[in-house]
């Protein structure tokens, strides 16, 4: 059993419009929806998780879409961006695409000798398509417009903005098991070898940077992946002997967490491989239902009065 931490799991967004942020990940970007259910902590707000045919850790992409939330600003102590893996060759189909569906883009460039494609989503969310150096073996999700040869595979990387990139620095090399791979201008990419793939991070340093405040199209937090629980709670106790406040382990139906926030700012996770997105729904009919946690089962009638309808 692989006790490190095993890349990205999930990184979870706000967005203002339910059918909007629905449309634009299922339609334009091609992403599967494997689960609909709510935010456990608000109920009458859906939670939407995008990403593979299984819902894999390191391609899953969620949202809090809050009806008529105001715009947040993405800055310092906040993700600023993620980056999706796409096919070599690809990214001239994706800016046709965004060019066909008014995808705000800016235009193709490169980062770390990578071609990327930096994009935003309805609600001003920051994405970039990448193709990476290295060839990425996973299988997208595909959809009668977006076939293999240019679906996205996973995360390539996500960006934390800090005001000073030490303190989160160290929490990645020194309890995560990142390492500085490269450096351009102010942007530091860290990688850890415990995966092949979803497992970069870049941080940006600007220290005059605005700072984040979270809302409508900005990030809420990046969840890292771990094989199970146990190995889990050792990383709690690490974290812990750090000095750092964490939260108890958190039952999310499909995944265990922990939440702390790292000295950077950014809201972190910590999340599991089991039990999985098919321990409620089988793997073809992964996202076609809004499942309900046992707690608010009761109240489903009340919960689906209160959900926009989606078509
Ligand atoms: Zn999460």
């Amino acid at each position: 059993m692989n006790n490190n931490i095993l890349g990205l799991h999930h990184i979870t967004a706000i967005a203002a419009d339910a059918q909007r942020n629905y449309d634009f990940y299922t339609k334009v970007m091609g992403l599967r929806l494997v689960k609909k259910t709510v935010n456990f902590d608000d109920p009458g707000t859906y939670h939407f998780y995008f990403g593979d045919e299984h819902g894999t850790p390191g391609t899953i992409l969620t949202f809090f879409p809050w009806e008529n939330i105001s715009k947040g600003q993405a800055g310092t102590g906040m993700a600023t961006e993620i980056a999706y893996s796409v096919p070599q060759g690809s990214i001239e189909f994706w800016k046709e695409r965004f060019k066909k569906y008014n995808v705000p883009y800016t235009e193709v460039s490169e980062r770390f000798g990578e071609k990327i494609l930096s994009f935003t989503d309805p609600d001003g969310l920051q994405l970039t398509m990448v193709e990476p150096s290295k060839v990425d073996t996973r299988t997208g999700w595909t959809t009668a417009e977006v076939n293999k040869d240019v679906a996205t595979k996973g995360f390539h990387s996500t960006t934390l903005m800090l005001r000073s990139i030490e303190p989160t620095a160290k929490i990645l090399t020194d309890i995560f098991g990142y390492e500085l791979q490269s450096q351009e201008g102010n942007r530091y990419r860290f990688a850890t070898n415990a995966v092949e793939q979803a497992n970069l991070i870049d941080l940006l340093e600007a220290p005059d940077g605005p700072r984040g405040y979270n809302a409508g199209g900005t990030n809420h937090h990046v969840a890292f992946r771990v094989a199970d629980d146990n190995i889990q709670m050792e990383f709690r106790d690490k974290i812990l002997r750090k000095g750092l406040q964490i939260t108890p382990k958190i039952d999310r139906d499909y995944f265990y967490s922990l939440y702390f926030r790292e000295p950077g700012g950014v809201l972190f996770e910590i999340a599991t491989d089991n039990p999985g997105f098919t321990v409620d729904e089988p793997l073809e009919q992964l996202g076609t239902s809004l499942r309900l946690p046992k707690q608010y089962e009761p109240a489903r009638e009340e919960i689906e009065k209160v959900l926009p309808v989606l078509h």
